[in-house]
């Protein structure tokens, strides 16, 4: 129920591109409304407000530089302005005047003294600048239109005045006021022009958003729904699934480990199903066998022999020894193995598990050789170590070559006891050399009844070294045999 739920909020791919698409492009048109058309006028008067100053300051910066007549010309037609220089307080002489603007109010209102005045001292206030943007009617507080040789000029309706006064000093030590004014258009038709081009904008940019996430979104969904589909079929252990490498990288990429996922699952279990049928293969055979004999042991008196019981004893050791191996290796595998260290005498052990094999010397003719000068005791679990003697040397026996001899080897150097067991055997091919420690791990599938294994042998070897932290390893050679060793810290 919960799960349907949460399916339920959650966006396809499309949704989540077209969302995202169409809120950039809103957040992208919202910030371009309002800075084209509600707050134009306010960046544009602001714009010109910053120019007016900068041009009163590049003015008040060359205010002795000698030609600052043709400076302050440059400057009125490059920032479409007129500038007057006044000696102030003073005479009101026109040092420089410049009306690139032809209906420039500084210049029609220059000797007015009230303005003058009020300019003087607002920028007296203001620390020697004074910028302000006046709306024309202004004007009029401080000046009758009739005393003035024609109208305040008016230029475009509703255009205001930018009014910039800065205080200077000249190095004759004249005191003067630099008046710069230009005008701030009305920006309606230019903000009506940019409504209109803005529509078409957003209704343009909106039908891209949805035609690019829809191609993007089948870029990206069409190849994970390809990988969904695969994956449920390798959900019913279909493992001959192949996840297509289509799309970005990342769904590339990962089709590529979902390929390599469902190989490594495919070896995993056909490793499962050839150790379920090895298992069962080793668990009847003894099981045939003990059935068997008992049944001839009970029928035919004359076949209750102890050679008879002796089989049957055998097989159940095996099956014994079979269920122990796999009980050693669920418990490797659960980290829940402990050890029962103790100080013992290596050399003995492996007599001990030499000895085991005195019957199979006898009848056989296999040859056990055990090499070592000296007694040797370490500090470990001495039933483990047993097992991995015995575990190597019943592989040894199973593998040796046709001289069926064995030779167990003890080295002792710079405190350390190395134990080796050597065969002349088949040897193990250099690719398989690492694969060997592995859990069911086979070389050869084809072998004979002796040789059958579970392929835990040397996976319970390994995890037991693991856990004493003792080095081990193996070479080997093809044709020629194998050489598998452990090393102890000798006590
Ligand atoms: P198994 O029960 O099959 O012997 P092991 O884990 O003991 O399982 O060994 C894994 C595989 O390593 C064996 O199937 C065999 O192919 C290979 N192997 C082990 N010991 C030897 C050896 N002395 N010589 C050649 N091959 C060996």
């Amino acid at each position: 129920m919960k799960e349907k739920e949460s399916k339920k909020r959650r966006l396809s791919i499309k949704s989540s591109i077209f969302i995202s698409m169409a809120l950039l492009v809103v957040v992208m048109l919202t910030i371009l409304w309002l800075t084209q058309s509600v707050f134009l006028s306010h960046i544009y008067r602001y714009t010109k407000k910053n120019e007016t100053d900068r041009a009163a300051s590049i003015i008040v910066d060359n205010i002795n530089n000698e030609n600052l007549n043709s400076l302050i010309e440059k400057i009125s037609s490059e920032y479409d302005l007129c500038a007057e220089v006044i000696r102030y307080p003073g005479d009101k002489e026109i040092l420089y005047d410049s009306h690139f603007l032809n209906d420039c109010i500084v210049h029609k209102l220059q000797l007015e003294d009230t303005l003058l005045d009020f300019w003087y001292d607002m920028a007296q206030e203001s620390g020697g600048k004074y910028t302000d943007i006046v709306p024309r009617d202004k004007f009029r507080e401080f000046y009758d239109p009739d005393d003035f040789h024609g109208d305040v000029p008016r230029r475009g309706g509703d255009a205001n005045c930018v009014i910039s006064v800065s205080l200077a000093e000249t190095s004759d030590g004249d005191s003067v006021m630099v008046v710069l004014n230009s005008f701030v258009l009305p920006v309606d038709a230019t903000v009506k022009t940019l409504r209109l081009q803005l529509i078409v904008i957003t209704i343009v940019m909106l039908a891209s958003a949805f035609l690019i996430a829809y191609i993007l979104s089948r870029r990206l969904s069409l190849p994970i729904e390809k990988i969904n589909k695969e994956a449920k079929n390798l959900a019913c252990a279909n493992y001959e699934v192949m996840f297509p490498q289509e799309g970005p990288i990342e769904i590339s990429e990962l089709a590529d480990t979902l390929n390599y996922t469902a190989k490594e699952l495919s070896k995993v279990d056909a490793m499962q199903k050839e150790l379920i049928a090895n298992i069962s293969h080793d668990l009847r055979t003894p099981l045939t066998m003990i059935s068997g004999y008992s049944e001839v042991m009970r029928d035919i008196p004359g076949e209750n022999t102890p050679e008879n019981m002796q089989v049957i004893i055998d097989e159940t050791a095996r099956l014994s020894s079979l269920v122990n191996d796999l009980l050693d290796v669920s418990r490797f595998q659960s980290g829940t193995q402990k050890l029962n260290i103790s100080r013992f005498n290596l050399t003995e052990s492996v007599k001990s598990v030499i000895k085991r094999y005195d019957k199979l010397i006898s009848h056989n003719g296999y040859i056990i050789n055990f090499v070592y000068d000296e007694d040797v005791f370490i500090n470990a679990d001495e039933v483990r170590i047993l097992q991995v003697i015995y575990n190597l040397i019943n592989n040894a026996i199973n593998y040796t070559g046709e001289d069926k001899t064995v030779t167990v080897k003890q080295e002792v150097a710079d405190g350390v006891v190395r134990i080796s067991v050597i065969d002349t055997g088949e040897g193990i091919a250099e690719k398989d050399l690492p694969l060997i420690w592995d859990r069911y791990y086979k070389v050869d599938k084809v072998h004979k009844r002796a040789h059958i294994g579970t392929g835990l042998g040397l996976s319970i070897v390994k995890n037991i070294l693991l856990l004493h932290g003792s080095r081990f390893g193996v070479s080997s050679e093809v044709g020629k045999g194998s050489n598998f060793w452990f090393e102890f810290k000798i006590l």
